[in-house]
């Protein structure tokens, strides 16, 4: 018997699990088990009740590599059960590949099923692109027949959606709570976070079925058409999707019928709108950013709800100065009905209703909860408008000089009179133009919250323009430099920058885009103490033999690995080398890494594997994750997918909630 404090619980209920012949002379069974989710493994019992019932096993969620939707390859009668069942898989690899496949016995479950445990793995760094859908019979795989048991999947993965922002409308919750009397399973069919229980069809849904389903979005932001051939957006108003084949412009219609594009990150399907309908979510905002915004904002009962560093928890963040101004934080709890609590006496059925609940009476919290920090800002968008990257001269207005680096001048603009820019002014003779301005093309459509976004270039005139998405605090070097004596006490808010940069290079990464050039001063700081990773495959492009040659006095040799310094060779290990000393840069402050030393002496030093000191303001943990980035060979460094699970888990580890 185990018991599991339900506080840990992130869904449970009943499902048919296949045997999974781990040893091969054991004949295929189907058995229905109690199936419990907790942050770190899904484990199956015997019987629902705690008292009573047995484990049977447990799958740690660390090793699982694919959560996909099966083919139904089996009979009722050798299931053992009547009417229909949903099948999915979970493989993980323990020594070997296990597959476990489970039935669920609603196709809403199935569902909700499969976006929890995705939900659980979503920093998982072996997620797998291929997957059979069917088991190994002994001999072959039951799906495409294929005999060999190590070879790929057949069928290309549906994608590790994340499920903290897949929940059903608010809509669907009011017909899901009388749907429940009617329904004899209500443990599997757990209420969710805005309410609602998964995916049950409404009426509307219901009538609709023939038909191919319509996609309605509704926006998150309000966002100005500029250009014609654009729609402008309000918020919470809902858009009809005519064309979503292009990844970042929408063709829509709104209410009165116009169409055009808009940006697809400004909108959320209304299905999967969840709480980010509400002013008071900020999703995956880190407890020390809330801090800082709820600081900032110095209002009394100002709150916040984010998504916890627990995978699929919930934290109110809640700002007093009573006795003196801080921020409280709770964890959202949930109890054996799936009802939502901050204290066990008031329980809701949604966290809108708790927060609603707590917005009138405090219960036990340091003060009643009253508004939520407005005007949060609206994200960049893949390009000015629709399919644009050319940008015309005379549609900018040149500010105030930011800074001057490497290719020249860098001024605050504004486009059109309105939207906030930073335009780089490329000093002739720095840059192979051409090249440079066909991947510009490409680089706009890159889209990440931590990538600076590029919006496009001025290519008509010289010299040329590079415009990008505007970064109030400037360099992160500087920010670092000149907020030390706050900062430095501060570990959890440096370790939630590393994490930032670290997300905007796992993107990267995945684009097969190498930066070249990662330091503190190639990273911006916005609002909210947000920090994204600028000037990504710039270097490429400029023609200044001192940067570009690994003996030239421009390059920057302190963030290179051994094979750029001997071979010149760039690759995604090389970044991760260099976001190692980056992470350095970070918890020193803005230190000179290797402090006064000359080039040659760092060269010197990297070949005979001397790193860099542990800086005093460091947890061991941390300096830990510095040194897997400095292993002298690059394919002993992790990649960045892997490294932000690892940070994330440190986080967890030396930092509460
Ligand atoms: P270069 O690439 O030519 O070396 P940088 O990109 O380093 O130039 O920019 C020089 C300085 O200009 C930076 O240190 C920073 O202070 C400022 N700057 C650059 N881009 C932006 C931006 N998008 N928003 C705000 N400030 C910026």
């Amino acid at each position: 018997m185990s018991i599991i404090d339900s506080r840990f619980i992130i869904k449970q209920g009943y499902m048919v699990k296949r045997s999974q012949n781990k040893r091969v002379y054991t004949l295929v069974n189907f058995k229905k088990r109690w199936f419990v989710l907790t942050r770190r493994h899904l484990i199956y019992y015997d019987d629902e009740n705690e008292a009573k019932r047995k484990e049977k096993g447990r799958v740690d969620l660390d090793r699982v590599h694919t959560i996909e939707a099966a083919e139904r390859f089996f009979s009722n009668e050798e299931v053992g059960i009547e009417g229909d069942f949903y099948p999915f898989l979970v493989s993980y690899h323990h020594d070997e590949d296990y597959t476990l496949f489970l039935l669920a016995l609603r196709d809403f479950d199935r569902i909700y099923w499969i976006l929890a445990i995705r939900n659980v793995c979503a920093h998982n760094a072996n997620v797998r692109s291929y997957f059979h859908p069917a088991p190994w019979n002994g001999r072959k795989w039951t799906c495409c027949k294929n005999n060999t048991k190590l070879t790929d999947g057949c069928r290309e993965c549906d994608g590790w959606l994340s499920s903290q922002e897949s929940s059903p409308s608010k809509d669907s919750f009011k017909e899901n709570l009388s749907n429940k009397e009617n329904c004899n399973s209500t443990q599997s069919s757990p209420i969710m976070p805005g309410g609602g229980t998964p995916g049950t069809p409404s009426a509307k849904q219901k009538d609709k079925q023939s038909t191919p389903r319509q996609k309605v979005v509704v926006a998150l932001y309000n966002y100005k058409a500029i250009e014609t051939g654009d729609l402008s957006l309000e918020k919470n108003m809902e858009y009809e999707v005519i064309d979503d084949s292009q990844e970042h412009w929408w063709k829509v219609r709104d209410s009165k019928g116009n169409i055009g594009f808009i940006p697809s990150n400004y909108v959320k399907e209304k299905e999967l709108l969840g709480l980010q309908q509400y002013e008071w979510y900020v999703n995956d905002m880190s407890r020390q950013r809330s801090e800082s915004l709820l600081k900032h904002e110095d209002k009394e009962g100002c709150f916040v709800v984010r998504n916890s560093s627990t995978k699929g928890l919930y934290t109110l963040s809640l700002y007093t100065k009573v006795p003196h101004p801080h921020v409280k934080h709770y964890h959202i709890k949930q109890n054996s009905r799936g009802e939502f609590f901050l204290s066990e006496k008031h329980c809701c059925n949604s966290i809108p209703e708790l927060i609603n609940y707590h917005k009138h009476n405090s219960g036990g919290l340091a003060s009643r909860l009253k508004t939520s920090p407005c005007d949060r800002p609206a994200p960049a968008t893949a390009g000015l408008s629709h399919d644009k990257w050319e940008i015309d001269h005379n549609e900018l207005m040149l500010l105030e000089e930011l800074g001057s680096g490497q290719f020249g001048v860098v001024r605050r603009g504004k486009w059109r009179g309105t939207k906030d820019v930073a335009v780089k002014m490329m000093k002739e003779g720095t840059m192979s133009e051409d090249d440079f301005i066909e991947e510009a093309k490409v680089m706009t459509k890159l889209q990440h919250p931590n990538l600076v976004q590029l919006y496009g270039v001025c290519s008509k005139n010289r010299p040329i323009f590079i415009v990008t998405e505007y970064m109030r605090h400037g360099s992160l070097l500087n920010y670092l430099r000149k907020n030390e004596q706050s900062l430095c006490t501060n570990q959890g808010l440096l370790l939630d920058m590393c994490i930032q940069i670290c997300k905007g290079m796992a993107y990267l990464e995945k684009q097969n885009c190498i930066h070249r050039d990662l330091a503190a001063r190639n990273c911006l700081v916005g609002t909210e103490n947000i920090v994204k990773v600028a000037d990504f495959g710039l270097a490429r492009y400029v023609l200044d033999d001192q940067y570009t040659s690994s003996g030239g006095s421009k390059f920057p040799i302190k963030w290179a690995p051994p094979e750029v310094l001997n071979y010149t060779r760039f690759s995604s290990k090389s970044d991760i080398w260099a976001y190692g000393v980056l992470m350095w840069e970070v918890f020193t402050c803005g230190k000179m890494p290797y402090g006064r030393l000359k080039n040659s002496e760092v060269v010197d030093r990297v070949q005979k594997g001397i790193i860099l000191e542990k800086p005093k303001a460091c947890f061991k943990e941390v300096y830990d994750v510095m040194k897997k980035c400095w292993s002298h060979l690059p394919e002993n460094r992790p990649s960045f997918q892997l490294l932000k699970g690892t940070l994330i888990k440190v986080s967890q580890g030396i930092l509460v909630d």
